[in-house]
């Protein structure tokens, strides 16, 4: 493999690890709230603040998983696993 082929791989293997992927959660299709897109860059973060702790979220503990909308860029918050959509 020549070396830019190499490189190649390396892009192709961090945008399919970093997105944009498309989610499913208990078989529904996520679609943005504002714009009904349905790409998202992942991400985390923590719920055990305390300012969670306050309105009554430390039961979720941990991390939630965020969807941030690659085309308007609102922000979604999941604290159940999320299944991604291959990509074509
Ligand atoms: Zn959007």
């Amino acid at each position: 493999m020549s070396l830019r082929n190499k490189i190649q791989s390396g892009i192709d293997y961090l945008i399919m690890k970093n997105g944009p992927h498309r989610y499913e959660i208990n078989e529904h299709r996520i679609t943005c709230n504002q714009c009904k897109n349905e790409f998202f860059h992942e991400g985390q973060a923590q719920l055990n603040t305390a300012g969670m702790s306050f309105v009554g979220l430390d039961w979720a503990n941990k991390t939630a998983t965020t969807l941030a909308c690659l085309d308007c860029g609102h922000i979604m918050w999941f604290v159940k696993t999320l299944q991604k959509v291959p990509n074509r």
